[in-house]
């Protein structure tokens, strides 16, 4: 599918009030998630990173707008995104405020609870204290009524799985949000979550596990519950934080950017993995990022890949991982192969709960 963008948002344009792309439906598909009447787009934007109060405000201004433009309904948050905690909720919401309150209806708002965010023990984890005061904070940060989906950041090992999920059910109620999710679940514990959540009628809906060609915790097991079960799927970081990208092919290792967030993992071996992968991309026809991507929409259980970006010309790249060629046989046996001798996977402590 090709689309040209309107206009090109350069230093003039963000200080212009925001009129959205009429075409902004035709560039991604839009994926059910599970047997819910939730979509997705294939493609979600994360503000984890890029968002905080370090990044200028016209730049995240740019990436939210075009990304918008683009087709790009579902903004994924959490409480502690920034640097600093926070900082991402109370920005996103003056973007809100400022350029995207018209369309509202379109969007699909997540957030989180279950990282660290205030000192003390109901500062972080899965208790009906931490998951109601954080949503009813993140709320106020980003200036809305309701969130699309709210999340359990993570497993709490000691609280009730009953508790937890009794809370999700608790903000759905009161109007807070309107589909809940896990993340980082086991496919066991997810078993249960789901038990409870249909005994409470809660609309648990969706699961966000890391996945990516580096990380494949998932596959084992997770993915046939939530098929089972009727849930969807958002993959968050398949670009393994930016391994699957040019970024760091383009030079020798000694001069190479160091990855900000995954520096043990750039041994020679991953980078030679990353290098076979690229050849791979590249005789299909697309860069690394964009193989990455569509490699972790291949099974239908995944309704979005959640990425993270700097740039425009980052989110274009990523966007257009939808219009690759399909995957064939040998080629996902190719990519198994050089990828099997690298593991990326830095949630592996709290997926395995
Ligand atoms: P990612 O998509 O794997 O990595 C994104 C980073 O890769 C970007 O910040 C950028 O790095 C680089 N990049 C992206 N596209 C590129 C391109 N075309 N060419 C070169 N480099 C490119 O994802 P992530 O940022 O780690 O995480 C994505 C989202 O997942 C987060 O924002 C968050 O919403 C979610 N998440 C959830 C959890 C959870 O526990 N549920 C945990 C982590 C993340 P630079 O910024 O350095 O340019």
């Amino acid at each position: 599918m090709s689309y040209e963008p309107r206009f090109s948002l350069g230093a003039a344009d963000v200080h212009r009030p925001y009129v959205a792309d009429e075409d902004r439906y035709s560039a991604l598909p839009y994926r059910q998630v599970g047997r819910s009447g939730l979509y997705l787009p294939a493609i979600s934007l994360g503000l984890w990173w890029n968002f905080g109060d370090n990044v200028p405000f016209d730049r995240q201004r740019r990436m939210i707008r075009h990304a918008f433009d683009r087709g790009i309904i579902h903004f994924d948050l959490a409480n502690n995104y920034g640097p600093p905690h926070g900082s991402a909720e109370t920005n996103f919401g003056r973007l809100l405020r400022e350029d995207l309150t018209p369309y509202r209806d379109e969007l699909i708002i997540s957030s989180k609870a279950g990282w660290d965010m205030w000192p003390g023990p109901h500062g972080d984890l899965g208790s009906r204290k931490h998951l109601l005061a954080s949503l009813d904070a993140s709320l106020t940060r980003m200036g809305l009524d309701y969130v699309d989906i709210f999340y359990s950041h993570r497993v709490d090992p000691v609280t009730p799985i009953e508790e937890t999920i009794g809370a999700l059910d608790a903000v759905v109620k009161a109007g807070k949000a309107q589909y809940v999710g896990i993340s980082s679940y086991s496919a066991e514990r997810t078993a249960v979550a789901v038990a409870v959540a249909r005994s409470l009628g809660t609309p648990l809906v969706i699961h966000q596990p890391s996945y990516s060609i580096l990380n494949r915790w998932a596959e084992d097991g997770l993915t046939g519950v939530l098929q089972q079960e009727g849930l969807g799927a958002i993959a968050f970081t398949p670009l393994a934080q930016g391994l699957l990208t040019d970024k760091y092919l383009v030079d020798g290792i000694g001069r190479r950017e160091q990855p900000r967030r995954v520096p043990e993992k750039l041994t020679e071996e991953a980078i030679a993995a990353l290098r076979s992968l690229n050849v791979i991309a590249q005789e299909r026809g697309q860069t690394l990022a964009q193989m990455a991507i569509q490699w972790t929409l291949r099974d239908p259980v995944v309704a979005s890949a959640l990425i993270g970006a700097s740039s425009v010309a980052q989110l274009d790249e990523n966007i257009a991982a939808v219009n690759g060629p399909a995957f064939d046989v040998e080629e996902l046996e190719r990519i198994d192969a050089v990828s099997s001798a690298v593991d990326v996977d830095l949630w592996a402590v709290s997926s395995r709960l």
